[in-house]
């Protein structure tokens, strides 16, 4: 099964994502993770995408396409993936489109995570996001059990340059401006499905499972 998640940042899509992954046992591929621990490594391309994703901005296309397509490719993504955040842009899905039809695939289902930007703003400050171990937590709908420590690994929590209300500001445009066309992408190729995700958590893991299956 081939997922890509759909829906503006904040809407909850990553929170999802990895839900879907442990149900279905197929690997979880995040860009902004695979950004996130090249900067932590200190490597160029670390380097580069830094620049961009603190400014709200998305990294060139030149330095995130190449990364998914060879990893889309590795053999854990044989029985499916899901893609979380990826692609965010048309000339990505084009790319990515390519490449799987070179190869008889394709993507089963593009799940847009509906939330209406004025739900954004708010839940975007409350995140918080381990450097360390990469969990993410939200001070209300997803506490930890002691205030600023990461549950899984112990460090401690930061709200991320990016979740900061004049990067969301600027992130929510470029989603608007470059992300949602997608929508209308997948939806022309049979594979969009919405889901309410002003709802609780497990209520719309508990609707994504209706569609994809038990
Ligand atoms: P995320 O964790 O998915 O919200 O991504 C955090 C940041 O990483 C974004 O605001 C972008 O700067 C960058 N990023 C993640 N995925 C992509 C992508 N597919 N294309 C371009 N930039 C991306």
């Amino acid at each position: 099964m081939k997922i890509i998640m759909l829906g503006a940042p904040g809407a909850g899509k990553g929170t999802q994502a990895k839900m879907i992954a442990d149900k279905y046992s197929i690997p979880h591929i995040s860009t902004g993770d695979i950004f996130r621990a090249n900067i932590k490594n200190g490597t160029e391309l670390g380097k580069k995408a830094k620049e961009y994703m603190d400014k709200g901005l998305l990294v060139p296309d030149e330095l995130t396409v190449d990364l998914v397509i060879d990893r889309v490719a590795q053999d854990d993504c044989a029985n499916g993936y899901v893609l979380d955040g990826f692609p965010r842009t048309i000339p990505q899905a084009e790319s990515l489109d390519k490449a799987l039809t070179e190869r008889n695939e394709k993507i089963d289902y593009a799940i847009n995570v509906e939330v209406p930007d004025e739900n954004i703003i708010n839940r975007m400050s409350g995140r918080r996001a381990c450097l360390s171990c990469g969990a993410t937590y939200h001070i209300v709908h997803i506490p930890t059990k002691v205030e600023g420590i990461c549950d899984r690994c112990g460090a401690e929590l930061v709200l991320r340059d990016d979740d900061k209300p004049e990067t969301v500001k600027n992130r929510l445009d470029v989603y608007h401006d470059q992300t949602q066309p997608l929508i209308e992408y997948y939806s022309n190729k049979g594979a969009l499905v919405e889901v309410d995700g002003t709802k609780e958590m497990s209520e719309v893991f508990a609707d994504i499972v209706n569609i994809l299956g038990a």
